[in-house]
């Protein structure tokens, strides 16, 4: 192959806000046929806000706040952003602990608290009475995110938090299919909350309640069926994905282990730079051959 020709692809890369890693990125972005796109922070901006209390009988609102804010204060995650920044509680959490892709736990006023996956709640026997699992369903149809509060061995709150799409994920979408392409959405969040998100921009395929560690064997399992995969994600829990996929397209706007990882860097985040990639790495290469 002619190395000129490779140099200038990747030259024009740049100018168009894709950042290559190396001239024999664009080889295997030629024979991308399936492209995973992780939810938060990729097909939505990833910044959620938090928009209502369910309360279980006999709660209050500000008491769910305190606490469950204290303990998100110390987390990075969106949710826990989102959470922490309308409680403003004063209170801080001892003992802190990030449950991976299932929540947070930690004491607080001295009382066990624990924000995350419904899932989790029912782990420790904190089971979610009907008025909240009735709530939960309702808003995750929505395709909003609910996570369940607990303490002291009682289930006491859905919190519900609202992530907005990405103007252009839906006219991106449609540009990588019109390439040929399959795309997946894959997600730590709950099936109904994926299913509503992928209808409003266009994907058919959805891996839902995923856990960070289990998004690379996804990636694994696709390529093992014959398929050469693209993934496109911003998390920390992304990067192994990343890494694992022919191609690995970083969400330029996301954490640094996720840019660490990837082969591409789109940097405005903007999802539509995917297809504009594959375009560039075909339109170089057929140059060459
Ligand atoms: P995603 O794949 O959308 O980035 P994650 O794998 O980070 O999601 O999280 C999956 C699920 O775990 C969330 O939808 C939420 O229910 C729960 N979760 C994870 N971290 C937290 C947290 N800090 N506070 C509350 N819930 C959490
Ligand atoms: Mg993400």
């Amino acid at each position: 192959a002619t190395p000129t020709a490779l140099l200038v692809g990747t030259g024009r890369g740049a100018q168009m806000g894709i950042l290559i890693k190396g001239p024999e990125v664009l080889e295997s972005t030629r024979r991308i046929d399936t492209i995973v796109l992780d939810k938060t922070g990729t097909v939505t901006e990833g910044k959620m806000t938090l928009t209502e209390v369910h309360l279980a009988e006999g709660e209050s609102r500000d008491e769910v706040l305190r606490l469950a804010g204290a303990l998100e204060h110390a987390s990075e995650h969106p949710i826990a952003r989102a959470i922490a920044r309308e409680a403003g509680s004063k209170a801080t959490a001892e003992d802190f602990t990030n449950i991976e892709g299932l929540g947070v736990q930690g004491v607080v006023d001295g009382h066990a608290v624990l924000v995350g996956r419904p899932r989790l709640l029912e782990e420790w026997s904190q089971h979610l009475p009907d008025n909240l699992v009735r709530a939960m369903e309702e808003e995750q149809a929505k395709g909003r995110t609910a996570v369940a509060v607990g303490w002291d061995g009682k289930a006491r709150a859905v919190l519900v938090v609202a992530d907005v799409i990405k103007p252009t994920s839906k006219e991106a979408i449609a540009e990588l299919k019109a390439l040929g392409l399959t795309p997946v959405l894959l997600t730590g969040d709950n099936e109904a909350v994926a299913r509503t998100v992928a209808a409003e921009v266009g994907i058919d395929e959805v891996i839902a309640g995923v856990l960070p560690a289990g998004k690379v064997d996804v990636v694994k399992r696709l390529q093992s069926e014959g398929k050469v995969v693209a993934m496109a994600g911003d998390g920390v829990n992304d990067a192994a994905a990343l890494a694992q996929a022919d191609l690995g397209l970083a969400m330029g706007t996301g954490t640094d282990a996720a840019i660490e990882a990837g082969d591409l860097t789109l940097v405005r985040g903007d999802l539509r730079v995917a297809p504009d990639a594959i375009r560039l790495a075909r339109r170089t290469l057929a140059t060459i051959k």
